[in-house]
């Protein structure tokens, strides 16, 4: 969900090493796993599969082992097994909005003067509060590592706070103690929006706290944020830039961000064409789409990714796909907007690599985002059959981790980051499954609510449906949301 006129260890936080296990003299822990069944990616969906993982990566997958034959100590998964989720889309903050602004009609713009109104109440420590309980409801739904497009970056009226990066290191403590990889998507965010004549419009009151006055700014406070050579912020944690959107940084201040994502090696997520307002005022303001202007300041390409991507030219879709740039697709929150049903099949067809983002989290379910690409691929073209199981589940895993920059990460095979998360096939829903079709069961009618057990690089944070690291998710969100809306 978008926002303007209509994108080395942090010091002080306390962040638990990266989870590997204990290591003793004889070296990391070996942890192993019988899944009943896994999805091995273009494996395809395996049964009785031995995982082996020490150090945080997979060492070992083989297929086909009886149960018999397994080591002890070996720990079964009943159900289907999946790498881990990528919500590849996030605004914690946005998960006060739930429900409260279902009441009424109301449009994007009216939606967003209610997220202001959460924007405004928000201090870091209430943030930290927030975003960890956010970010525990993510994990019991499976994700094992969030986008989280950062744009509440100082105090009110837009004063810095003592560390001018406050916020984002509360969001990179939250994911950590919440059990999670994050990739802080670091926004620039300067004007306060476009006219529909193309005017730039002046930041309200709230908007002030998203700008740093000018690019230039906003990159000394991304180097004062402490990324090392390769973009790592922590462990858990690596440095992404964002243009917030075309509403929100002109064309002109598009450089730093661009150039820090070369430095960093860093991804590059952006809002784009989410409402057709926006396309109107971009083409009055600057005589081209948006697709066409990021192009022209050099930010689309294979580490670059535009979310959304709802209202786009026949070039737009020409230029994403041509230049591999990925799209993340926000399904839920852009039927709950009513901005609108993208493309995804074109985009995919021209070369777009597609993942998925609980975005506003209306809801949080990455099983429903990733089964709304086809469906509403179907209510769009009338056809059924665009994006298969195994297409959606990738873009909710692979995909979803390579736009974050953790290409490592989302498949199980040895080498790779050990994150797995099981679905269970005993719940009403899915009970009756086929092992052969049991891929197509949990994404076309799986939910959040059937993920069993979550392992984030070899650390279990999900087991039998219980956070692990936050006792009582529900208590959390209800006491960390209660003081926002009052
Ligand atoms: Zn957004």
């Amino acid at each position: 969900m978008t926002g303007p006129g209509a994108a080395g260890r942090p010091e002080g936080s306390a962040l638990p090493e990266r989870a590997a296990g204990p290591e003793g003299a004889a070296g990391p822990e070996i942890r192993r796993w019988h899944a009943e069944l896994a999805w091995l990616g273009r494996g395809g969906v395996r049964s009785g599969v031995l995982i082996e993982a020490s150090g945080g990566v997979f060492r070992a997958v083989t297929p086909d082992v009886p149960p018999e034959a397994v080591p002890p100590g070996t720990e079964r998964r009943p159900g289907l097994t999946l790498p881990g989720l990528a919500n590849a889309h996030s605004h914690a903050f946005h998960r006060a909005l739930r429900g409260i602004t279902e009441a009424g009609q109301g449009t994007f713009w009216t939606w967003r003067e209610r997220m202001y109104q959460v924007a405004g109440r928000l201090a870091p420590d209430s943030y930290l509060d927030l975003a960890r309980a956010v970010y525990a409801e993510m994990a019991l739904a499976g994700v094992t590592c969030v986008g989280e497009f950062h744009y509440l970056h100082h105090g009110p009226g837009g004063v810095p706070y003592s560390d001018p990066n406050e916020m984002g290191r509360a969001l990179i403590q939250a994911a950590a103690e919440a059990g999670l990889r994050i990739t802080l998507l670091d926004a620039c965010y300067l004007t306060g929006g476009l006219a529909p004549d193309g005017t730039p419009t002046p930041l309200s009151p709230v908007q002030q706290r998203f700008s740093d006055g000018d690019a230039a700014r906003w990159a000394d406070r991304l180097a004062a944020l402490g990324p090392d050579d390769h973009g790592m912020l922590a462990p858990h944690a690596r440095a992404g830039v964002a243009i917030h959107s075309v509403r929100a940084v002109p064309p002109d201040q598009m450089h730093p961000v661009v150039e820090w994502s070369h430095r960093l090696g860093a991804p590059l997520h952006a809002h784009l064409s989410e409402q057709p307002a926006e396309n109107q005022a971009c083409l009055a303001a600057y005589g081209a789409t948006p697709a066409r202007v990021l192009d022209g300041a050099g930010a689309l390409g294979p580490r670059s990714t535009m979310v959304h991507a709802t209202h786009l030219t026949r070039h737009d879709i020409e230029l994403l796909g041509g230049s591999r740039t990925c799209v993340c697709l926000c399904p839920t929150t852009e039927a709950f907007l009513a901005d609108g049903i993208g493309p995804a099949g074109a985009l995919a067809a021209a070369g777009s690599p597609l993942s998925v983002g609980s975005d506003s989290h209306a809801v949080i379910d990455l099983l429903d985002e990733a089964r709304r690409v086809e469906l509403d691929e179907r209510l769009a073209s009338g056809q059924r059959g665009r994006f298969g199981a195994a297409a959606l589940a990738g873009a909710a895993t692979a995909a979803g981790h390579t736009c974050l920059g953790w290409p490592e990460a989302g498949e199980i095979v040895p080498g790779a980051l050990a994150d797995l998360v099981t679905v269970g096939l005993d719940s009403p829903r899915l009970a009756g499954a086929a092992a052969s079709t049991a891929l197509e069961s949990v994404i076309f009618a799986g939910t959040a609510a059937d993920v069993t057990d979550v392992v984030t690089e070899g650390r279990d944070v999900v087991r039998d449906g219980q956070h692990l690291l936050v006792p009582d998710v529900p208590l959390a969100l209800s006491q960390s949301l209660r003081p926002l809306l009052a």
